[in-house]
């Protein structure tokens, strides 16, 4: 969300005639986006922002702004502790850089996002958040759902395939929670499809209560639509998710991986794992270890439950010292990698589809893409390979998570 967010603020930008600095020691403005899931994240960008300040004494003219979440979340004080800034801007009032920057009237609309590659575009179709589980702070600086107009959803998706893009990532939050005037969410993929150029739909994140049957079925029928999605899972434990205010069960999560892998078992299924929520007991703790068994994702970003000020989460006494949680969060890691490979080693001997996205930066020889269902592919460079070309390659070997491709054994 933060990429598309960055994204579109390089439009609003050159839209006022800057260009892009490709170092920041070159730049006369530098946006900070930032993000304040986890309190770690905050730390990271305040140490990037104290790096900046010698910038400062080179270039007296150098604007910094601090935009996304932080600024919403921290406000003035940022001023404050930082007090080299130029301004802090929270996302709902990003309409104002041009007067801020530029001393522009504000735009009536603001443009598209500037496209980043020449193979994939993020399209936010929903901002802010409605669900308020109890450990998030995504609802309280990012404020109430809101849905973006179909018409300006199929516009943007159409600029970029223009462009030569060939892969749409549709986001929010609670990405298939969309609606818009009785229009469902399956109903607008049905629409992306129809869009001349698209080749792969993905959507980032949905929300188990939003699988309805509409949707379950378009994405067995629907062939752009990628067997791949990120389903957020957070725990194992019914007991945990009802603390959390997750609204599903573990057996209503594990019904949506049954569906998807019963219709295809290669199915890419990725999640997101919290450890060590205030009152996690072992027993608890062990039943994500068991979701992690029987759902055999492909792969899960993993964290420790970071506590955010002003969320219910953050008020509960946590028992769990930070080593513990640490703990718990390197078992969850380590079960999942052995997980990950032995998903990754189903693919061997498969042919299949890559988009191609970059050449290596390791090897040269080498090119970067991914499959349908969201793997990692290394195959060799060939002199016609372009950013966003599809190649059809035999899945050969693993190295690390990474699949190996090659053209050896394809017979069309
Ligand atoms: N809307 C998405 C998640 C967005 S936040 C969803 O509900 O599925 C991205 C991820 O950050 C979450 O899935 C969660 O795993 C993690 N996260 C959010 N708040 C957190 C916290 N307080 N501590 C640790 N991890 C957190
Ligand atoms: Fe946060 Fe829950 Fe909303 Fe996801 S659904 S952004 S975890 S409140």
């Amino acid at each position: 969300m933060n990429e598309y967010d960055s994204a579109r603020l390089s439009a609003i930008l050159e839209l006022n005639g800057a260009s892009q600095a490709f170092r920041p020691e070159k730049a006369d403005i530098i946006l900070v986006n930032t993000c304040s899931v986890r309190a770690k994240a905050e730390e990271s960008a305040i140490a990037r922002i104290w790096d900046l300040k010698k910038l400062k004494i080179e270039n007296k003219g150098l604007k910094i702004g601090i935009l996304g979440c932080m600024a919403k979340n921290r406000g003035d004080s940022l001023l404050k502790d930082l007090p080299f800034l130029d301004f802090i801007l929270p996302p709902d009032e990003y309409q104002k850089l041009p007067e801020i920057l530029f001393q522009k009237e504000p735009a009536p609309q603001t443009p598209f996002a500037k496209l980043t590659n020449k193979y994939s575009a993020f399209i936010a179709i929903q901002s802010g958040c409605n669900m308020r589980c109890a450990y998030c702070i995504v609802p309280y600086v990012r404020g109430r759902e809101q849905y973006r107009e179909p018409s300006s959803i199929l516009k943007e998706i159409e600029a970029a395939t223009a462009a030569g893009v060939s892969e749409i990532v549709l986001l929010g939050q609670t990405v298939n929670g969309y609606r818009y005037k009785g229009l469902s969410f399956a109903e607008l993929l049905k629409q992306v499809a129809s869009i001349k150029g698209v080749e792969r739909i993905r959507f980032v994140s949905p929300h188990p209560i939003h699988y309805t049957s509409e949707l379950l079925a378009l994405l067995m029928n629907e062939k752009k639509i990628a067997p791949h999605v990120h389903l957020p899972a957070q725990s194992g434990s019914n007991s945990v998710l009802k603390k959390m205010k997750r609204q599903y069960t573990r057996e209503a999560y594990l019904s949506i991986v049954e569906a998807l892998r019963s219709f295809n078992p290669l199915y890419g299924i990725t999640t997101d794992i919290i450890c060590g929520y205030p009152g996690e007991t072992e027993e608890e703790f062990e039943e994500t270890l068991s979701l992690l068994q029987e759902a055999r994702f492909d792969g899960a970003f993993m964290f420790a439950y970071s506590p955010r000020e002003g969320t219910p989460s953050a008020s509960e006494k946590e028992l769990l010292t930070e080593e513990e949680k640490k703990s718990r969060l390197q078992r969850v890691i380590d079960l999942q990698h052995s997980i990950t490979l032995e998903r990754a080693k189903l693919m061997l001997g498969r042919q299949e589809r890559i988009l191609l996205e970059k050449l290596s930066k390791r090897n040269t020889n080498e090119w970067i893409g991914k499959t349908g269902n969201f793997k990692k592919v290394i195959i060799p460079a060939q002199p016609s390979f372009r950013e966003g070309m599809y190649v059809d390659c035999v899945i050969e070997g693993v190295r690390g998570h990474t699949l190996i491709g090659g053209f050896q054994l394809i017979h069309l």
